[in-house]
This record gives structure tokens, C-alpha cells and sequence, in this order.
């Protein structure tokens, strides 16, 4: 904890929580107004990318001595410093005046603006409180506790139902994995490899309070997955990582979606450095699998988006049409889903064949299967926005409950060896993303979710 106190007014500056992620670093008056200095704490460095990642922040402001409400302006220093700056621009801040862990108390500060380099925002505190600022709203190791705990109880009641840990983090956390389903095809669904990547566990927990039936609805779509499907749903792959307020990576540096394979004389998994991938990659091998998402959040496109297998080995008229039809599906079924912006594929075999350590482009090509990365925005989604919660946990909710429509609908061609995409309507056709839309220049060109051109990374 930090003490910001300032004469007549008093701002504390905390990040001592779970998830929390900021250090204080000065408070002044300006022109009459309290402006409060902060800095992002860096992640463990990584020494594949041989960098230290860094943008989730999370923090608590405790404001005492106001005797009417009072504007302080919050300042990160180091926003330069993130490992996507271009991604500040457009940007807004939630904040939270209640309770943290009420994930509909999460709100937009419409004041936040990427200027010289730093990260800033204006906020009204009414009375002597606390306020919680963020990135994206906290899904905490707690709230991850509660959600495991909920799915062990209905779990008991299901045959069919099981949460196992598949081993345990550096930390000792378990590795928890959720199996349900009677089907004949295996799809599995894996979560914030990322951990600042938070909007990865709200539609985690979305898809599985839909598909244990938690909010005690009829529910026909459940009931087809289920028969269809035998699902294996990791709900938090890095909770060492989560709970240190990191952006990518776990307690050691490991960015997980790098750790799918050896690259160069870089062993990957490895139980010393990925247990988390080791154990998951493990199960995978056991089980076999039929269709593969694996769910996060991008910091720059203000989207949601799916980013496939394209140019891998294993990369297909097959697999191509799968893609298209999963995708066109996803919109129909839910209109945060688009189609046309994404991350452009790679231009070559060449290209791809560099990032088998991803894990979409590793579990694709392993099991000759459908392979995907779903990407929601920190921002708002620009296709349908709202000025007030931007993105939000709800959101993130209810796209995770709705891919089971998606998922249903491709099923009966998963292991369809015929020219299966001849019957398919038009609308269902693969379309090829794009990054070029009114009002966003990307800085650099983009691949599998957060490799810049400008990267370090070798081949
Ligand atoms: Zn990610």
C-alpha cells in the first residue's frame, strides 16, 4: 500500500488485493484540482519475447477529508510503456463506487484520454470513499472459487459431470477443468491464458452457468450440446498470473499461448515453467479432440472476433469451411459477433509455421480439427456500442452462453470427409479479416493475438 496524503484532502492508493496492479507514485494540487500519479507494475519478464509485458492495472483510490463532491484527476505515468500503446487511444477507463466484485457496478469514465504518453482520466468522488479503477472489471481467484464451488454442487447431481484439477500451478493453484456432456465429439474451450485478459472468464463463467443449467431455466439448445457434445471447459488457465494483476503471462514469465510448443532451444510445456499448458496439453492427448476455441481479449480492436488456423499444416477446405460456417453462425446467434474485422491471416506457410507454440495453430494442426481464438474488446465494441459500460462482463456473459448455438450448428461436420461446404448457404463462406476500418491506424501489423512486427521473437 502507498500513502498519497496530501493537505486537506487524502487520497490512499492500494492495489493489495486480488488482481489489483498498480504502484502510487505522487499526488499534487494543478490549477486547484488534485491530480493523483501512478505507475503499472511490469509482469515477471518473459524470456521467450525477452520482455517485460505490461497494461492490466487494477487499483483502489480511497478519497477522505471532502466535505462536497470533488474532481481528482488520476495520471499513468507509464502508459507509454505498455506493451500495445496504440491500444490507449480510444480507450476508457472502468470504475466502480460500490463494490468490486458486483460486476454490473463496473461503469466507463467518458474522460480518458491517451495524452503525451500518459494515461488519463477525471473522476467525481461524491463523499469519502473508495473507488475502484481498471482496465477491464476483475474476475478475481475468489470469484473463480465461488464459480468452481457452484459447478462441484450441480455437478453432483449430473452423472455425466465432473470438475477435476488436471494438476497445480507454480503456485499451487489447481488447474481446474469442467467436463460435461454425453456426445461423440470432444470440444474443448480454454480460457484467459492471458490473465489481464479478465473478459475471458466472465464468458467462461457465462457458458457454464448456460450449460449446467445454474440459472434454473428450460433450456432445448443445452440439452442437443449435451447429447452432441463431450465438453472440457478450462475456465482460467492462469490464475497464478490473475491474482498478481499480470497482463500475460504466469508467476514466472511464461506467456502461456507462447508455451504449445518447442521452439529454436526454447522447451515448451515444460512442468518447471507451464505446468498449466504441460497438464491441459496432456488431457487433450488423452481425450483427443474435435473442436477447439480458446478465449481472450485483444487491447487494440474494438471487436469481437474470431482468428482461425489459416496457413498451418493442417489448414483445409475442410477446416476453412468450418471456420466460415462456425463464425457466420456466431453472428446469427449473437450480434456482438462480426465477421469481416480480425487479425489479417498470415501471408505464407512460412509465416505460420513460425507460431506452432500458439496454442490454436498447435491444437489445430495435432488433431486435424477446428481450431480457434475468440477475441473480445477492453474497448467498447465499436459494431454495437454503449457510451456507458463499453464492453463489459455482462456482455462477455452472454457471448459465452450463446456459442453453443454455433457449436451446434457445425457439428455434423466436424469429422465430415465429403465436400460437406457444397451444401452450405452462401453466408456461411469463409471470410478473410481485416484490420482496416474508419478511425483506427494500426501502428503495426498484428498475428495471433499480440505479436507485433516489431517483436523480438525468432523463428
Ligand atoms: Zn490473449
Amino acid at each position: 500500500m502507498s500513502d498519497g496524503s496530501i493537505p486537506d484532502v487524502q487520497v490512499c492508493i492500494s492495489d493489495a488485493y486480488d488482481s489489483g496492479n498498480v504502484e502510487f507514485v505522487s499526488s499534487e494540487r494543478v490549477d486547484g484540482v488534485w491530480t493523483v500519479h501512478v505507475r503499472i507494475k511490469p509482469d515477471v519478464y518473459t524470456a521467450l519475447e525477452k520482455i517485460s509485458h505490461m497494461q492490466y492495472f487494477s487499483f483502489r483510490a480511497t478519497v477522505n477529508n471532502i466535505s462536497k463532491p470533488t474532481k481528482i484527476v488520476y495520471v499513468i505515468d507509464n502508459a507509454s510503456k505498455a506493451s500495445y500503446p496504440a491500444a490507449w487511444t480510444g480507450t476508457t477507463v472502468c470504475y466502480n463506487t460500490t463494490d468490486p466484485e458486483d460486476s454490473e457496478a463496473w461503469f466507463r469514465n467518458s474522460t480518458t484520454r491517451y495524452v503525451d504518453g500518459t494515461l488519463t482520466w477525471t473522476h467525481l468522488h461524491v463523499y469519502n470513499c473508495s473507488s475502484y479503477f481498471s482496465y477491464f472489471p476483475p474476475f478475481t481467484y475468489a470469484r473463480h472459487l465461488k464459480l468452481v464451488g457452484h459447478l462441484q454442487l450441480a455437478a453432483a447431481k449430473i452423472p455425466h459431470a465432473n470438475v477435476e484439477s488436471l494438476g497445480q500451478t507454480l503456485d499451487g493453484r489447481e488447474i481446474e477443468c469442467v467436463t460435461i456432456g454425453t456426445g461423440d465429439k470432444i470440444c474443448w474451450i480454454i480460457h484467459r491464458q492471458h490473465p489481464g485478459e479478465t473478459m475471458a472468464e466472465h464468458y467462461a463463467e457465462g457458458l457454464l452457468y448456460r450449460l449446467f443449467r445454474l440459472d434454473d431455466v428450460e433450456d432445448p439448445i443445452v440439452e442437443q450440446a449435451l447429447q452432441r457434445f463431450r465438453f472440457y471447459v478450462v475456465p482460467c488457465m492462469c490464475p497464478d498470473g490473475g491474482v498478481r494483476g499480470h497482463l500475460r503471462t504466469n508467476g514466472v514469465g511464461a506467456n502461456l499461448n507462447r508455451e504449445w510448443a518447442t521452439k529454436g532451444d526454447y522447451q515448451a510445456p515444460t512442468l518447471e515453467r507451464s505446468p498449466e499448458v504441460y497438464h491441459v496439453l496432456h488431457k487433450m492427448d488423452e481425450t483427443g479432440v474435435d473442436l477447439f476455441l480458446d478465449v481472450h481479449g485483444d487491447e487494440e480492436l474494438p471487436y469481437n472476433f474470431i482468428s482461425g488456423a489459416e496457413q498451418t499444416p493442417a489448414w483445409s477446405k475442410r477446416l476453412e469451411s468450418l471456420h466460415g460456417a462456425f463464425v457466420a453462425s456466431y453472428h446469427r446467434a449473437n450480434s456482438d459477433m462480426q465477421q469481416e474485422i480480425g487479425y489479417p491471416p498470415p501471408e505464407s506457410r512460412e509465416e505460420a509455421q513460425k507460431y506452432m507454440n500458439v496454442a490454436t495453430n498447435q491444437v489445430s494442426t495435432r488433431f486435424d480439427c477446428l481450431g480457434m481464438t475468440l477475441e473480445m474488446p477492453f474497448k467498447d465494441c465499436e459494431s454495437n456500442v454503449d457510451p456507458d459500460r463499453g464492453w463489459s462482463a455482462a456482455r462477455s456473459r452472454a457471448l459465452g452462453a450463446s456459442v453453443l448455438g454455433p457449436l451446434l450448428y457445425v457439428y455434423p461436420y466436424l469429422r465430415d470427409e465429403t465436400e460437406f461446404w457444397t451444401t452450405l448457404p452462401p453466408e456461411d463462406a469463409y471470410v478473410e479479416p481485416h484490420d482496416d476500418y474508419q478511425g483506427f491506424k494500426p501502428l503495426t501489423k498484428r498475428l495471433y493475438s499480440d505479436v507485433r512486427a516489431t517483436s523480438s521473437i525468432t523463428s
